[in-house]
């Protein structure tokens, strides 16, 4: 297994739509590699870890099988595949979700009337699963491993269960989206194997820097000029995650304020800021943020 060595070896996808966000991730928190499109396993030169790029499916299970101690899959995955994992962090991309979907107008319109159909899919445990909960025992799942969506019209299928994330696929084969079954998004998966403690220390260096990134990617650094008499209501408007910073100006009445916000909140606050008579307002991006 690869606890038997001391690198911790990760399990990424080789090639389609986790691939470049997940490298991105990875170079983000520091880790430099060479040439990992040609390669299925690469090492990292300055962090003590190897990378194996293999085919979404098979993440789960070799992650559960200690052939890797992490694995970066999508929520869908792990689930279909009902691998024995640990979950260590949700990631916000790679996100979509699984539903059942039919002919525009057919005669497939709500739940029940999937009693007695054939849908095809590339999840079958998960539709079968849902179908079950809900009551509908008799179904004709297919299960095919890609282009689904065009099921329906070669007549395989009544009906699909498929990822989606925008719901054009789905328009553009005149299908519906009926019932969302799954919502997924990337997650960091771990092994459940025994890891050596010298394993266990690199995982948790490996969180700490994906933390502090994460953290860093959510938030922005902001600086502004305000008179001084508006600082106590700016320092209620900014939602920081310390006390902002507050430094005189040369101008007579003026200071300039330091602070980081979340960047889900940037732009009700910059207007509110404004009304406050701020000006002169930068943001600017953060590398790392340690908490
Ligand atoms: P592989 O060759 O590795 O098996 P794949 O064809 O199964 O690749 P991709 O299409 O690259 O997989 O999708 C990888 C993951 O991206 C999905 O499992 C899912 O978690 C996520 N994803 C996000 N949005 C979508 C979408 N609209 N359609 C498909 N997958 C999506
Ligand atoms: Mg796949």
């Amino acid at each position: 297994t690869a606890d038997s060595k001391t690198s911790l070896r990760i399990a990424i996808q080789k090639s389609g739509r986790l691939t470049d966000k997940t490298i991105e991730l990875l170079k983000g928190i520091g880790l430099r590699f060479d040439d990992y499109k040609r390669n299925l396993m690469v090492k990292c030169r300055n962090f003590d870890v190897e990378l194996l790029l293999i085919r979404d499916d098979d993440i789960p299970e070799y992650v559960q099988d200690g052939v890797c101690d992490l694995g970066f899959v999508g929520a869908n995955v792990t689930a279909e595949t009902g691998a024995d994992v640990s979950v260590l962090r949700g990631l916000d991309y790679g996100v979509c979700r699984l539903s059942l979907a039919a002919r525009k107008d057919g005669d497939i319109q709500q739940l029940e009337d999937f009693e007695g159909k054939t849908i095809a899919t590339s999840y079958p445990r998960l539709t079968r699963r849902f179908l079950e909960n809900n009551n509908i025992a008799n179904t004709n799942i297919v299960t095919i491993s890609g282009a689904v969506e065009i099921a329906p019209r070669l007549e395989v299928a009544d009906a699909i269960c498929d990822l989606v994330s925008t719901g054009n696929t789905l328009k553009a084969n005149g299908l519906e989206e009926l019932e969302v079954i799954l919502e997924s998004e990337t997650q960091l998966i771990q092994t459940n194997k025994k890891l050596s403690p010298g394993k266990k220390k690199l995982i948790e260096k490996f969180l700490i820097r994906m933390d502090s990134h994460q953290q860093a990617e959510r938030s922005r650094y902001i600086m502004m000029n305000a008179p001084e008499s508006a600082v106590p209501k700016i320092k209620e408007i900014i939602p920081s995650l310390n006390s902002p910073t507050v430094m005189p100006l040369a101008d007579d009445h003026m200071v300039a304020i330091h602070t980081v916000i979340p960047i889900d909140q940037f732009w009700i606050v910059m207007e509110r800021l404004k009304e406050e008579g701020a000006t002169g307002i930068v943001i600017l991006p953060i590398e790392s943020m340690i908490l």
